[in-house]
């Protein structure tokens, strides 16, 4: 099968996630940048909750309007069983950066990729990154799409693959894992008007909910639809065979601050989530000679902490800035890079144990 070059570019990144999609906007100003993801359209994703913060990211991207969708429900806080049976109302009314959001998450990446097409960079999707050799310019990478092969040179590559770090790991960089925490979960509708996300602590792991986007075209007042989801231990998790929403709903029943929710909900249209790691990790470096790794590529964290998306957004406006300002081949963006990514890492650890102090 004959290989088609692709015309050059000087930053490819890898994943049209939230974190490529904004490092993507950020640069296409300054530099040639092509963006390439495995999928042709977003995926269904777990994580919906959008930190207050994000705004200030999308603002300066001219990108604000985004979230003034009706499909994404706006965030008023979380009532929180953490490390007591009386709930705390964490309330983002009193968070300078407003309230939040309840992501329609597929519908927010098909924004993002959709304003990445309007700022004409070059998307290449469906395109999986099967193989990449440094060169004395930069990286020959090699891509498969719809099982034709594709080469592409780049100056720099910046890993924005989320947790698997398709590109890391082909350089052999290794991915240190901190814990072994999992999820499983399940969609389904509820008949209860209050929209409040709920988290709650228990002798096996946690549980969270949250209302998203309801698709029905007439849903009654009273209804909405609802993501549940229970973190623990990987072999906690894995031991309670999970095949069927029913068991996860019964597990709910007992969960301090769950039962009013779990005797409202429909069973017969709940959808059971597959199993996912949601362990904390961090590669090694997450910087090198011409490539960058930011958002779940470089770090991922605990989903406790509503913070995913936003880190992903905040490292690719942190190292476009370092790009635009010092030039693409500074050396310098390595170390400083790398810095701020640590400085990241470190304050992120010391308020995970902090949450789970108070529970332990
Ligand atoms: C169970 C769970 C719940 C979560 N809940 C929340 C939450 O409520 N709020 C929150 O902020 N965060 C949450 N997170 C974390 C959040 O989902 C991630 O932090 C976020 O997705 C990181 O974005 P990203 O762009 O770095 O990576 P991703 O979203 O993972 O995007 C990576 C992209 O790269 C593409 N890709 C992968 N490999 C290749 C390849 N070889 N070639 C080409 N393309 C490739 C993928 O198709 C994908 O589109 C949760 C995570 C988990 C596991």
């Amino acid at each position: 099968m004959t290989t088609t070059q692709l015309p050059k570019t000087q930053v490819a990144i890898i994943g049209a996630g939230v974190g490529g999609c904004i490092a993507a906007l950020a640069l296409a100003p300054y530099y040639c940048v092509t963006l390439i993801d495995k999928e042709a359209a977003p995926i269904n994703k777990i994580g919906e909750s959008l930190a207050p913060a994000a705004l200030r990211i999308l603002t300066q991207l001219k990108l604000a309007h985004l979230l003034d969708d009706k499909r994404h429900i706006l965030s008023h806080g979380t009532l929180s069983y953490w490390g007591s049976s009386e709930p705390t109302l964490i309330d983002n009314l009193r968070n300078p950066d407003g309230f939040g959001w309840h992501l329609d998450r597929s519908y927010f990446e098909t924004q993002l990729r959709n304003a990445c097409i309007d700022a004409k960079i070059h998307c290449i999707w469906p395109a999986q990154l099967t193989d990449s050799v440094a060169t004395d310019e930069g990286w020959q990478l090699s891509l498969q799409h719809d099982n034709s092969p594709l080469q592409l040179n780049a100056n720099t590559v910046i890993d924005a693959s989320g947790r698997h770090c398709a590109f890391a790991r082909q350089q052999g960089i290794t991915r240190q894992q901190f814990d072994k925490l999992m999820s499983i979960g399940f969609t389904a509708n509820v008949n209860i008007k209050k929209k409040t996300a709920l988290i709650s602590h228990t002798d096996e792991g946690w549980w969270y909910s949250a209302p998203i986007h309801n698709p029905e075209k007439s849903p009654t007042q009273a209804q909405q639809k609802r993501v549940f989801s229970w973190y623990a231990d990987a072999k906690l998790i894995k031991n309670a065979r999970i095949t069927d929403p029913s068991q996860l709903l019964n597990r709910a029943k007992s969960i301090p601050g769950f039962t009013i929710l779990s005797s409202r909900i429909e069973e017969k249209n709940a959808q059971l989530h597959p199993l996912v790691a949601a362990n904390s990790s961090k590669l090694v470096s997450c910087s090198g000679k011409n490539w960058f790794a930011l958002g779940d590529a470089a770090l991922s964290f605990d989903p406790l902490s509503s913070q995913g998306m936003f880190n992903a957004m905040a490292c690719a406006i942190q190292l476009s800035e370092l790009i635009i300002n010092n030039g693409l081949t500074h050396a310098e963006n390595i170390p400083l890079y790398q810095q701020q990514v640590d400085k990241i890492w470190l304050s992120y650890l010391a308020h995970r144990a902090l949450y789970y102090k108070m529970v332990s």
